[in-house]
């Protein structure tokens, strides 16, 4: 039985993959040789016109919301029936890989069509969401179209706030939602009531390398990591490189230097427990010159985490340590706050539904996992209960042309998904008392 549909799902993983290849060049992307799907771009717009078409022959009706998010329909078995609500963003980075956010849109399309077939169909609606801006690639803010959708628009950025930034052309975002007809205050009217949505599920590639090195195909996401990041900036004294006794020297720099390795040496000492990792990824000193001892270093700090402790007790750690280097270097240290996002927990029922769904697929225990990085499913569950699946990419590599999935492996997350959508459904028949279906 699992065997016969790991079968099927490889040939709707090759499809899926291939659609995703396709949607990889012109007309599909902005530029000739390499893959860019900047929001509300040419090839964003035909883009939502190949899967609008794709989407319609797996028995969807379809739209694009007041924030152009492309929405597809798949009814229940009742017109107007709550729905399960599948996603990923298909906008892309300059110079992206076509699998990051298109396969999880793409994904969930042969999910779809595999119920269309069948004729299979279920006391809700099940609809597929490709949202436009969740990278930010072409306007300096990220997940406007996730954020309508979700309702936390305005919440989060005044309408007066994002208008008027521009892309690299100049061109607003007011500007380019013109052009489709749309309008910034406008786009919160995409906004879905809490009863129209029973959940949120989106598939993504892992961007990381853990499910590879295990050799597992697929990964279910227990949730989206909490980031804190600092700036840090150390004050020593500049000095002439020839002339300052080593003795007598406050270098700034072997100082980060460091620091820079006890950051590491903490991260490191968190295993792999709760998806700890702290980076750091930005450095510069000054006065920067080849004969002048560095008086100055500003540096970041990024670290993560499943959960808000771990992360923040690896990042209380990383602060005292950097504070016992400065005083026994004698560097002045200011610690400046930039950032402090809290962690997106997937719903822990959804999750077992998940586990249980990849398990039934591969035949062994799902491997679950922390999100390191933010997904469109970070702003969905402010709207719903979230869940994710990984699909392994190899080498782990993403924002990147050589972005590569094994079509095995995405044949593996349809079934995997498919099979999730029937065991939400038993969920759903018990929590609902077996009605209409
Ligand atoms: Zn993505």
């Amino acid at each position: 039985m699992v065997k016969a549909m790991t079968e099927s799902g490889t040939v709707t993983g090759e499809r899926a993959v291939a659609r995703c290849d396709v949607l990889g060049k012109p007309p599909f992307s902005d530029e000739n040789d390499l893959l860019f799907r900047p929001w509300l771009g040419p090839g964003f717009i035909a883009t939502v016109e190949a899967i609008s078409n794709w989407m319609r022959q797996a028995g969807m009706t379809v739209r694009q919301d007041a924030a152009a998010n492309l929405i597809g329909r798949y009814e229940g078995s009742t017109p107007d029936a709550p729905a399960l609500l599948f996603g990923s963003h298909l906008d892309s980075v300059r110079d992206g890989g076509r699998y990051d956010g298109m396969l999880g849109v793409i994904t969930a399309l042969e999910v779809v069509a595999g119920f269309h077939e069948r004729g299979e169909r279920f006391p809700f609606a099940i609809e597929i969401v490709g949202f436009g801006d969740e990278e930010g690639s072409r306007f300096p803010i990220t997940m406007l179209t996730t954020r309508s959708i979700a309702g936390v628009l305005e919440e989060d950025d005044p309408v007066a706030a994002f208008a008027e930034l521009h892309d690299v052309d100049g061109i607003t975002v007011e500007q380019a939602l013109a052009r489709v007809g749309l309008t910034p205050r406008g786009m919160a009217a995409a906004k879905r009531r809490k009863d129209s949505v029973l959940a949120y599920v989106e598939a993504h590639i892992e961007q990381g390398p853990v499910l590879e090195a295990e050799g597992r195909a697929l990964g279910v996401v227990s949730g989206i990591a909490a980031q804190r990041r600092f700036e840090i900036r150390l004050h020593g004294m500049a000095g002439h490189a020839g002339t300052m006794a080593m003795s007598l020297r406050r270098d700034a720099l072997t100082a980060a230097s460091e620091m820079v390795l006890a950051i590491e040496r903490i991260g490191v000492a968190g295993g792999d427990r709760d998806g700890l990792v702290a980076t750091v990824g930005s450095l510069r000193t000054w006065p920067g010159v080849t004969n002048v001892v560095p008086g100055d270093v500003t540096f970041t700090i990024d670290a993560r985490a499943g959960t808000i402790a771990t992360r923040d007790r690896a990042m209380n750690d990383i602060l005292a340590a950097l504070k016992d280097i400065a005083e026994r270097r004698g560097i002045e240290i200011e610690i400046i706050p930039r950032e402090d996002l809290d962690p997106s927990p997937c719903d822990p029922r959804l999750m077992a539904l998940m586990e249980t769904a990849v398990q039934d697929v591969t035949g062994e225990p799902a491997r679950v996992l922390v999100s390191g990085a933010g997904h469109d499913a970070m702003i969905m569950a402010r709207l719903a209960p979230m869940s994710m699946l990984f699909i392994r990419c190899e080498k782990g590599i993403s924002h990147n042309p050589a972005e590569a999935v094994l079509p095995a492996d995405v044949g593996e997350a349809v079934t995997a998904l498919t099979r999730f959508v029937r065991l939400f459904a038993d969920d759903y028949s018990q929590t609902q008392g077996r009605h209409s279906a």
